[in-house]
């Protein structure tokens, strides 16, 4: 069977997430051939980098067949939601990734609420508006706090968490009147304000089976103690403090499978990794939203616990069959934090040369992966994002592996590097 097979694989996507995935996937005994499109200067050391992008799905599909690949894993949601897996299926090519109805679970918020409802997956209380007035007569109605959601796709900055009702009301101006979200904030969703510990749940699904890959606590805002704007992530932490492997899989069973069940009974199965943000209210979990893909930069930190073969897998999960197939994660406590240029996240500055990587690297339970980085002309690595890179690291408790990557930050060091020293402090 396919635990015997060779194969070549196609990985999609070019920052930290794709660089930790491809490392895992370049250890598996099963691996013949890895390309990674677009990629970054760290994952060329693993495969071969191929200039396309993560959205164009056609040019995607025909690399695919010309170079024969077994499977193609989706890093980031852009590919997913433009169709991948889709085009993938119509290829015949296996994909670990959903389909394009599948992806709406991201897409669209409007979208979830309507699956958790109709799966009793607990969720704050909420509606989706399409005219500006019946938005605001609920705001008034409902009160404040108050959240206030682009229902499309916003690069997870179509979110407001209004504290006052005028707070709500301008919120509701701006994206439906002013178009500040784009089409994605045409309409909106509004939901009650949950209070509580934010975590992330991360799975493997195929179809109607989940299997737990682990959970982790990110640090969206640039600065320490959760201040200044937001990004893509700063940093995560695994195990958050207070959600242990019983409440995961106790969440697993309330937050996901329920979900699995509903997506195959309309006939659109969910086949990919499920990243489930959910809120520790006092009354239980509620779900805020689900991701359908893995967070960056909780990858990173996940993936490096992951002790079984990674590749058969995401193969099984392609294949629907990951029943079949054991995965396995060690205790360990893991943690990435993220080193960003310059002036980010408003306009990061491009063109540091960056050092001390291979030092960093060469520490005990460390392992730096790339993703804003490009070589210049002398053949030196540079700054050429906003994340720069992410120092990431194991230990026997979150205290170690916090210990350790805080030394590979240290190592590192490039002209104007920025980077938070609380990641993981809440969950010691
Ligand atoms: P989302 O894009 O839905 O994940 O929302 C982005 C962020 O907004 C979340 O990570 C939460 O911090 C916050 N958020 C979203 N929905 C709620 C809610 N109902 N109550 C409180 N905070 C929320």
């Amino acid at each position: 069977m396919m635990r015997e097979k060779t194969m070549r694989v196609l990985l999609v996507g070019s920052g930290g997430r794709e660089h930790a995935l491809a490392a895992t996937l370049a250890r598996s005994p099963h691996l013949t051939a890895l390309f990674i499109a677009p990629g970054n200067p760290g994952t060329a050391d693993l495969g071969i980098n191929v200039p396309i992008g993560v959205e164009n799905v056609p040019a995607l599909i025909t690399f695919a067949k010309e170079q024969q690949i077994d499977l193609v894993v989706p890093g980031p949601e852009a590919p997913l939601v433009a169709g991948l897996a889709d085009a993938c299926a119509k290829a015949d090519l296996a994909c670990a990734g959903p389909t394009q109805a599948a992806a709406r679970l991201e897409g669209s918020k409007s979208f979830t609420k309507e699956i958790c409802y109709a799966a009793g997956i607990p969720t704050a209380q909420g509606e989706r508006f399409t005219t500006v007035a019946d938005a605001l007569t609920y705001v008034r109605e409902r009160g404040a706090p108050i959240v206030v959601k682009a229902d499309g796709l916003a690069a997870g900055k179509g979110v407001v968490v209004a504290q006052t009702i005028a707070e709500a009301e301008d919120a509701v101006q701006e994206m439906m009147t002013q178009g500040s979200m784009g089409d994605a904030g045409r309409s909106v969703v509004i939901e009650d304000c949950l209070v509580g510990e934010e975590v992330s749940l991360f799975a493997f699904c195929s179809g109607e089976t989940a299997t737990l890959i682990g959970a982790a606590q990110d640090h969206k805002r640039i600065g320490d103690n959760d201040t200044g704007p937001n990004t893509g992530g700063m940093g995560a932490v695994s195990p958050p403090r207070g959600f242990d492997r019983v409440a995961q899989e106790q969440a697993l069973d309330i937050m996901v499978r329920p979900m699995l069940t509903e997506m195959a009974r309309r006939g659109t199965p969910f086949r990919g990794v499920i990243f489930a943000g959910l809120m520790l209210t006092e009354t239980g979990p509620q779900l805020i939203e689900y991701n359908v893909r893995f967070g960056d930069p909780e990858a990173q930190a996940l993936l490096l616990r992951l002790t079984s073969d990674l590749l058969p897998a995401l193969k099984a999960l392609a294949d629907g069959q990951l029943d079949a197939t054991p995965i396995t994660f060690s205790d360990q406590a893991s943690i990435s934090i993220v080193m960003a240029a310059k002036g980010y996240p408003a306009k990061p500055e491009t063109g540091a040369v960056i050092s001390g990587i291979a030092d960093a690297n060469a520490l005990d339970g460390v392992t730096v992966f790339q993703a804003g980085t490009t070589e210049n002309a002398a053949r030196d690595l540079v700054v050429s994002g906003g994340r720069v890179l992410s120092v990431c690291a194991v230990g026997k408790t979150v205290k170690e592996a916090r210990d350790r990557a805080y030394a590979g930050v240290k190592a590192i060091s490039w002209d104007g590097a920025q980077w938070r020293t609380d990641i993981g402090a809440r969950a010691l």
